[in-house]
């Protein structure tokens, strides 16, 4: 594969980066302050920077590129498309061969009852689709009290004003005008760092039934919709107690309320199954999508929703698109992505052979000083870091300064994992081998040990 050899230099592009390049969810200040580790290409699980470092990238760029870098078969379907059609939209009674072959494959591939897919170019975006949609499915269903929709404290649903204020992270409120009015939040399921003495399975069920509490106290003939992601990703990899999910779906059974599973991480393998609801065993009217739809090869994202409120939408004009709902470059990708991942078995790999080794792997971690627990599902996996395990305890310092300790020593040691307060994050290319598996417990391992020798020095334990 062809790489640029002409770069300038990297202090030359830091400087440029940190002087006009707005970057997500980074403080402006250390930017100029340490400058950017600017990433210049990848094969396989492995990124090179511009000083020319490979790295093992255990977060599959942000949780996307499940068939790896370089397949060159999707930059030829790129290019493919781009010369035949590079644009066309789906608004107004038109469209074109790979937005339909796109959603008819999607169809086939998600659970039974779910045929239908309204396209957008992310997750943020899907998920505005999503919000906007429930509401309108029961006021064309004659029952427009039905406009809340009930979500989760640290649940992630994308940086949109909408999908934003559906998300329940507290910083991001905090700017800009979120929550929007008619989303409500109830407590996660996160048993290590909220369960108190109880067990998980019961505090699993307490945390569902505050869905059936909240329902009720804003009156089920007001509820639209429950959203959540089969196991929270950026949250921290929040794998719920197995009492969780079961208690959610009889809940909005009971009440007919439609359940939204935001897949946008847990889909297309991520979890050992091609959707996260398969794994946790829920039964969605609505699926959000993105991500591993096109690996994160072009932007794409979706709703895949119910045959019933397709129908019930489609029964009228639903006042809503974007220009980009169906880009046939990213539809032409993201086709010859879904083949990849079929043709190559990489979804049955991940559940059958690579998955449980790395879930192995990554349990051993638990043997190390400074790790509480692993919590992994197919291959999204998390470790506690804990100055005390017995205890559950937190660091004697702000949530994320030992995750951020632990985060640089990875980065030194040509590992990408990312920490959610002081929980250690992984999510790997599903292609993942099981040397690189034991190349990043290694390394994740020798991280750790920095990690921890750091916080000693910094009396942090
Ligand atoms: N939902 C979930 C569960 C996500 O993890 C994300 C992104 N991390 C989003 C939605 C938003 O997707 P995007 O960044 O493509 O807008």
């Amino acid at each position: 594969m062809a790489h640029r050899t002409n770069l300038p230099p990297t202090a030359e592009l830091q400087a440029l980066d940190a002087a006009h390049h707005m970057h997500p969810f980074t403080h402006g200040a250390g930017l100029a302050e340490k400058g950017a580790r600017i990433i210049t290409s990848g094969e396989g699980c492995w990124l090179t920077d511009s000083e020319g470092h490979r790295l093992l990238d255990a977060m599959a760029g942000l949780w996307c590129v499940n068939i790896g870098y370089g397949r060159q078969e999707l930059v030829e379907a790129a290019a493919a498309q781009m010369s035949e059609l590079p644009f066309y939209n789906t608004f107004f009674q038109t469209s074109h061969v790979p937005a339909i072959k796109l959603a008819e494959r999607l169809a086939s591939l998600t659970p039974e009852g779910l045929d239908h897919v309204f396209f957008a170019s992310s997750g943020s975006e899907a998920n505005d689709t999503n919000l906007r949609m429930v509401r309108t499915y029961w006021e064309m269903k004659g029952e427009p009290k039905r406009q809340n929709v009930i979500s989760r404290w640290n649940a992630y649903h994308g940086s949109s004003v909408g999908s934003g204020s559906l998300g329940g992270m507290k910083g991001m409120h905090a700017q800009g005008g979120m929550p929007i009015p008619g989303i409500h939040h109830i407590d996660q399921p996160n048993w290590w760092a909220e369960g108190g003495d109880m067990t998980p399975e019961d505090f699993g069920l307490e945390r569902a039934r505050q869905l059936e509490a909240k329902i009720k106290e804003l009156g089920p003939e007001t509820v639209a919709a429950f959203i959540a992601e089969p196991v929270q990703g950026a949250g921290g990899v929040i794998v719920p107690p197995d009492s969780y999910w079961p208690e959610v779906q009889r809940i909005v059974d009971k009440y007919g309320i439609l359940l939204i599973a935001d897949e946008v991480i847990c889909g297309f393998g991520r979890t050992g199954n091609w959707f996260g609801s398969e794994t946790m065993g829920i039964r969605p009217d609505i699926m959000t999508i993105a991500k591993g739809l096109s690996s994160g090869y072009q932007p794409i994202g979706g709703s895949v929703v119910s045959n019933e409120i397709a129908r019930v939408i489609g029964g009228g004009e639903f006042n809503h698109g974007y220009t980009y709902s169906g880009h046939p470059v990213a539809c032409a990708v993201a086709l010859e992505n879904l083949r990849i991942l079929d043709e190559e078995g990489i979804v049955d790999r991940v559940r059958d052979d690579t998955g449980p080794y790395l879930q192995e792997r990554f349990a051993a971690l638990t043997d190390h000083p400074m790790v509480g627990e692993a919590k992994i599902k197919g291959m999204m996996g998390s470790l506690a870091l804990t100055p005390d395990k017995a205890a559950r305890a937190s660091f004697a310092a702000d949530a994320g300064t030992v995750g951020l300790l632990c985060r640089e020593r990875c980065f030194a040691n040509d590992l990408i994992m990312r920490h959610v307060g002081d929980r250690m994050i992984v999510s790997p290319p599903l292609v993942i081998s099981r040397p690189e598996i034991d190349t990043l417990v290694e390394r994740a391992w020798k991280s750790l040990d920095e990690a921890m020798a750091e916080a000693e020095t910094q009396g942090l334990m």
